[in-house]
């Protein structure tokens, strides 16, 4: 899909969340997967072979907020999740799906966001 053709979304005037803006097609991103409810787009700065981030449009802060608020569609992210996980070839080899949420997890970007994170051997879950 062209940058800048994302439907008639519009980010909340005066937003300055940068997912929302991608979503809004503001800021171009290399989208994988669109929903009705959710978009798939590659991290601007890869940490694996494969790093796609799955976020609702709907703007929550983090993946708690959003569960509490509407677990149906924080589902919708993790089926998105799945869908991508299987197209980007990592169903057999497996993947790791985060979620950072809060300064102790470095959460960075406040717009829940999925990190599907797969193509190679990850290591260790958390460095020590
Ligand atoms: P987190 O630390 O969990 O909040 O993750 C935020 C992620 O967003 C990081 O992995 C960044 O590399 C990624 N990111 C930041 N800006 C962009 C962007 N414009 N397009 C795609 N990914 C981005
Ligand atoms: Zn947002």
């Amino acid at each position: 899909m062209p940058d800048g053709d994302r439907g008639t979304y519009h980010a909340p005037m005066g937003t300055d969340c940068l997912f929302c803006r991608i979503v809004a097609g503001e800021i171009p991103a290399t989208i994988v997967r669109e929903t009705a409810t959710t978009l798939a787009f590659r991290d601007i700065d890869p940490k694996a072979p494969v790093h796609v981030l799955v976020i609702p449009k709907e703007h929550y802060a983090d993946v708690a907020t959003l569960a509490e608020a509407d677990p149906g569609l924080a589902g919708e992210v993790l089926a998105t999740a799945a869908v991508v996980a299987e197209e980007e070839g990592l169903t057999g080899d497996g993947f790791r799906l985060m979620f950072n949420t809060g300064p102790h997890a470095g959460q960075e970007v406040f717009h829940a966001h999925a990190h599907l994170l797969g193509g190679a051997p990850l290591g260790p879950m958390l460095c020590r």
